[in-house]
């Protein structure tokens, strides 16, 4: 074939290129079509060198996109023209050569059908083995050292193949070619059982003793992709109420793993949509309406939502676990059917905690807490939490972990190389470079020395990952925040400009930059807290968005929060405060009188002592959920909110009421008029008057600021906007009046997407400095400082 080559090209493939089997893929086409050559991956992107006839160079670019793997995602496909080189003989995979990484790091994937095939195959040399993947599936992200994907930059470096894998791994007709992560049982990983004191247990089998454990309504730790979970069967009361206790988690809802859509008949309203996605490479969590069945027979799972987390296995030890537990059928059609076995996963950490995912700390810290550990001698490198979405249209993500992170969003301009730290809470990540983003996985709270630990590890995991040096330092406007002093730090280190971009102008921001907008745009923050300009604290804002510079066009009425950081925990206080200020002193004292604290509360209030004021929009769910009885403490964020959300389902939407809001002169909201008005509600009856009149108050407000600025395009953004009642039908009511209406699609709407957020303030402003102007704060009638 060589001595006919008139033409050489060569070829860069970007986007998900690696750790999909392009390379095997490039391999059979070239020997399918006889042109000669070689590929390698190069940074994140795949190149290849091509010789052969004008003809069959063209054949090659076409047949090499139309037939990819499943997984990839190629972005772009530059061919560059090369001079011939003579006598050249075959086609060869060769060394990876290092780089920038300009793609998207390989992510999580989960075992494919062929591979599930295999392990349920009593005659393949790998049944029942627990680390099974090809060149299309397994873990990638979790365990890579360094770009690009090869098995020296994976944790799988640890395990030298066997002949047999060493021999698929050379055949370019397997499946297995070139798969980084391929093994079997003579050389790969192996399961490891250790009982409750921890102790390493011989001569078991590993899946045999943690399903014994099971069924006997025990707690197991189970090592899977991305960290380790704590894993119990959902049906058995007594173990999830243990769970619970353990964990110090009494009411935060619980995610299950079923083997698939048939057995989840009565537990969720399950539709195509949702088991397609559930169905996905990503294996994430699906957020799910509640079947009739749902409570009664997995009790206390998800107490007081209207939704339930489903997850589908996506590792081989997670199937072993459900095939046990029917005593290991021989043949594959149990897969398809119903299958009773549902359990409770749940990240293994102790409250607040990173995930777990290593053996040595699971061992130590996890005492008491399981009461056996399925583990694995494969190291997990990076860390990532389950990703959870709504099933929504379009969808929307609570939280982009495995499987989905780190993600690269494209962004509408070039701008310099961004390192963003985020904000406090549910915390991500971004590093930009040109015209990429790319968010870490979900680090969490920061309120956790472990937890600012992992964010410095993904700092600079990301850094090196990506070969970037930054140009400018991102953060929040808080000074206490961790995430705010670590950037500072790095920004003096570096000498690089510290960039502070106030919370809810962040939020509005990060829903801009995935839609490529640079303003004017009204921007709909409702969120918890955050620190504002003017040192308030803020929440619930308008703002009229233009370029890297904002103005506040109003914030809600602001609520008294008695006790400042308790009254985050025990909504009863926000509930009381409101209901005293509007004179109600009977109502007050009796629905919140008998809470211990009530006297102090009423002092705190008339002598105005710590009692902050803020406009966040989460504190007025907080304060109806109280006034309603719904929920007068919490104890996970949005608890009151969930609550609330899921009464409100149950009920019609209420006629044209009252307005029950006012806006102001100023232009804040003011929705006292509502919470006063829940005096009288029943609980289901409220929570809708609640929303409906939430809703309407929004739409007056946007419209009123719309009236003023001529803008007609929208940006919300919030941890509210999870709220499905609220965020749905302010949409369709802002685009009935024909707004342009944009909601982030890519990234959580919550402080997961303030990283963006940061990065998109910083390519903005590289083209204007900022320049704020603040309406200030509305002083409350009320005021106690
Ligand atoms: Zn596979
Ligand atoms: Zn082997």
């Amino acid at each position: 074939m060589a001595a006919t080559a008139s033409a050489r090209e060569i070829l860069t493939l970007s986007g998900v290129v690696q750790g999909v089997g392009f390379r095997p893929h490039a391999h059979r086409l070239a020997t399918t079509l006889g042109v000669v050559g070689k590929v390698w991956n190069q940074g994140g992107d795949l190149l290849i060198d091509i010789q052969g006839s004008p003809s069959q160079i063209q054949a090659y670019k076409t047949q090499l996109l139309a037939h990819q793997p499943t997984q990839a995602q190629v972005r772009t496909l530059h061919a560059q023209p090369a001079p011939i080189i003579p006598h050249q003989h075959g086609f060869a995979i060769v060394a990876s050569l290092p780089g920038g990484m300009h793609g998207a790091p390989p992510t999580d994937l989960r075992l494919c059908a062929q591979c599930l095939a295999e392990l349920f195959d009593t005659k393949n040399r790998r049944y029942r083995y627990a680390f099974m993947t090809c060149a299309e599936c397994g873990p990638r992200y979790s365990l890579m050292r360094q770009p690009p994907f090869d098995r020296d930059r994976t944790s799988m470096r640890a395990f030298q193949q066997c002949p047999d894998c060493l021999q698929e791994y050379g055949d370019p007709t397997h499946r297995r070619y070139h798969a980084q992560t391929s093994s079997c049982a003579a050389c790969g990983p192996t399961l490891q059982w250790h009982d409750a004191n921890g102790a390493l247990r011989q001569n078991v089998d590993p899946i045999a003793e943690a399903w014994r454990c099971l069924r006997q309504g025990q707690i197991i730790a189970v090592k899977g992709v991305g960290g380790i979970h704590l894993v119990c069967d959902a049906s058995c009361v007594q173990a999830m109420a243990t769970l619970r206790q353990r964990k110090q988690r009494p009411h935060k809802p619980f995610a299950v793993m079923v083997l698939n859509r048939a057995s989840l008949a009565g537990l969720a309203d399950m539709n195509d949509h949702t088991e397609h996605l559930l169905q996905g490479p990503d294996a994430p969590i699906a957020l799910t309406p509640k079947g009739p069945d749902c409570d009664s027979r997995l009790l206390g799972l998800a107490p007081q939502c209207a939704e339930v987390g489903i997850m589908y296995p996506y590792a081989p030890a997670h199937y072993l676990l459900f095939h046990e537990a029917l005593n290991r059928p021989a043949d594959a059609c149990w897969l398809e059917q119903a299958h009773p076995l549902a359990l409770v996963v749940t990240s293994a950490n102790l409250s607040g905690e990173p995930l777990i995912i290593d053996n040595a700390q699971c061992l130590r810290d996890l005492q008491g807490v399981a009461d056996g550990f399925l583990l694995h001698n494969r190291e997990i490198l990076a860390r990532s939490d389950d990703s959870v979405l709504q099933n929504s249209q379009p969808v929307v993500y609570v939280r982009r972990g495995r499987g989905l992170a780190p993600h690269v969003i494209e962004l509408a301009q070039e701008g310099p190389s961004v390192l963003a730290f985020g904000g406090f809470l549910k915390n991500t990540l971004c590093v930009s470079q040109g015209d990429r983003a790319y968010v870490s996985p979900y680090i969490g709270d920061l309120d956790r020395a472990a937890a600012c630990r992992d964010l410095d590890i993904t700092v600079e995991r990301l850094l090196e990952t990506l070969a970037i040096q930054p140009d400018a330092i991102a953060c929040d406007l808080h000074p206490d925040f961790y995430s705010t002093q670590a950037a500072r730090r790095l920004s003096e280190q570096m000498g690089a400009p510290l960039l502070q971009v106030q919370h809810h102008h962040a939020h509005c921001l990060a829903t801009m930059a995935e839609a490529g907008l640079r303003g004017p745009v009204l921007g709909l923050a409702l969120d918890g807290l955050g620190l504002g300009d003017d040192g308030g604290l803020w929440g619930g804002e308008l703002l009229l968005v233009e370029g890297a510079d904002y103005r506040r066009l109003g914030g809600l009425r602001p609520l008294p929060l008695p006790g400042g950081d308790s009254a985050v925990h025990e909504p009863w206080r926000l509930g009381a405060a409101v209901l005293l200020s509007r004179g109600r002193e009977q109502d007050a004292e009796r629905l919140f009188g008998a809470h211990p604290g009530y006297a102090i509360l009423r002092q705190m209030l008339a002598k105005k002592l710590n009692c902050p004021l803020t406009s966040s929009a989460g504190r007025y769910f907080d304060a109806a959920a109280a006034i309603l009885g719904v929920r007068r403490h919490i104890d996970y964020e949005a608890h009151a909110a969930i609550a609330l959300e899921a009464l409100c389902r149950q009920t019609a939407p209420t006629p044209e009421a009252p307005p029950l809001f006012e806006i102001t002169s100023q232009g804040a909201l003011d929705l006292y008029p509502l919470l006063e008005a829940l005096i009288d509600c029943a609980p289901h009856a409220g929570a809708r008057l609640f929303h409906d009149v939430l809703v309407r108050g929004l739409l007056a407000w946007v419209d009123n600021a719309r009236a003023k600025t001529g803008v007609n395009t929208i940006v919300l953004g919030g941890g509210c906007f999870l709220n499905r009642i609220l965020r749905e039908s302010l949409m369709a009511e802002l685009r009935t009046r024909g707004m342009q209406v944009h909601i982030p699609r890519q990234l959580p709407p919550n402080d997961s997407g303030i990283s963006l957020g940061q990065v998109w303030y910083a390519y903005l402003n590289a083209h204007a400095p900022k320049t704020h102007s603040i309406v200030q704060t509305e002083t409350d009638p009320t005021p106690c400082v």
